[in-house]
């Protein structure tokens, strides 16, 4: 899908609200050519009229910081978590947009061009827009086809998984690019052992006997904040839920098979390697939870009030 950008669009780039014009960057931005930078990937929800409501914004904020930290421009970030956390709100009211996707970007911008280039000063930006279903409406009720990619998940001495790492991508584009290519909609990676990791943008769940199980947080995955919302809905519905390391046998074996993401909310998953998983279609469990996201996202569960951020358009 491509993302309109037009005399409305508004960006917030170092701490100014600007029309997507005038909020350029630099062609010697150092991000743009080394890929060291920390990103987030934030949605909102329209929870009535003239209302959205920003799912989970603290903990994203939050991990963004985190993410900065693990690559050493934690420090030169300007802005604290509640000015973000504004910011990421403005953005959405600037766009008017109820209901939006927002990504906030932290970068090292121009300067030295060594790889190092530690003075280089750290910029933000947060752009917004208007997303649908990341793998597509049907996807979120038939369920979707998936391949486990030839790209694995790259190791721990190598890469911090649990940075969202603007270079760090380059592993799941590959892998998604190969998926698409061979007519699936998602790739799962492995990692150098042979147990399931994630997908390409998503967190990834099995469902044997009842019981949810996916990978622990030990492992190289994201510490997706789907994943933590669907496991804590999960135990809410009295639906066992663990925590442990499995290999694509297992995987092939699973009643149903789901995938979790901010952008990709709880996707059923129907193939894997073109083998069906469970009936070949969303399980009843991936729905059960599926329907208990959407209802707390959308503002229909007052339970979970405080994941909300409520702001008017
Ligand atoms: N894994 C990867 C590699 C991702 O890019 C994402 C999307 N941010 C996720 C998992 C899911 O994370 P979250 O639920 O926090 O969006």
């Amino acid at each position: 899908m491509t993302i309109k950008i037009d005399e409305n669009t508004r960006v917030w780039l170092n701490g100014e609200l600007l029309d997507a014009d005038t909020a350029r960057i630099s062609h010697l931005t150092h991000t743009f050519h080394y890929g060291l930078g920390a990103f987030e990937g934030i949605r909102s929800y329209d929870v009535g009229p003239g209302e959205g409501a920003v799912f989970r914004l603290d903990a994203h904020i939050k991990r963004l910081l985190d993410s900065c930290h693990l690559v050493t421009i934690g420090p030169a970030v300007r802005w604290s978590h509640q000015e973000l956390a504004a910011a990421s709100v403005q953005t959405l009211q600037a766009n008017g947009l109820a209901s939006g996707y927002i990504r906030p970007v932290i970068y090292i911008a121009d300067g030295a061009m060594g790889v190092g280039a530690r003075e280089n000063p750290i910029h933000g930006m947060i752009a917004a827009w208007e997303w649908g279903a990341y793998l597509g409406e049907e996807g979120l009720t038939q369920g979707v086809d998936t391949m486990i990619s030839s790209y694995n998940r790259p190791g721990h001495s190598s890469v911090m998984s649990k940075g969202k790492l603007c270079g760090q991508y380059i592993n799941s584009i590959l892998a998604k690019r190969e998926a698409l290519a061979g007519g699936f909609a998602e790739a799962i990676l492995l990692n150098e052992q042979g147990y399931v990791t994630e997908a390409s943008g998503e967190n990834l769940f099995i469902v044997k006997n009842g019981t949810v199980i996916t990978p622990p947080l030990g492992m190289n995955i994201l510490a997706g904040i789907t994943r933590e919302t669907v496991m804590l809905i999960a135990r809410d519905l009295g639906i066992e839920v663990a925590e442990r390391a499995f290999a694509r046998d297992e995987l092939y074996l699973a009643d149903e098979v789901f995938m979790t993401g901010t952008a990709a909310e709880v996707t059923p998953v129907r193939s894997v390697d073109r083998r069906d998983i469970g009936q070949g279609s969303r399980g009843p469990v991936t729905e059960k939870l599926q329907t208990a996201y959407f209802d707390i996202v959308q503002g229909r569960n007052p339970a979970y009030e405080h994941w909300l951020t409520r702001y008017k358009i």
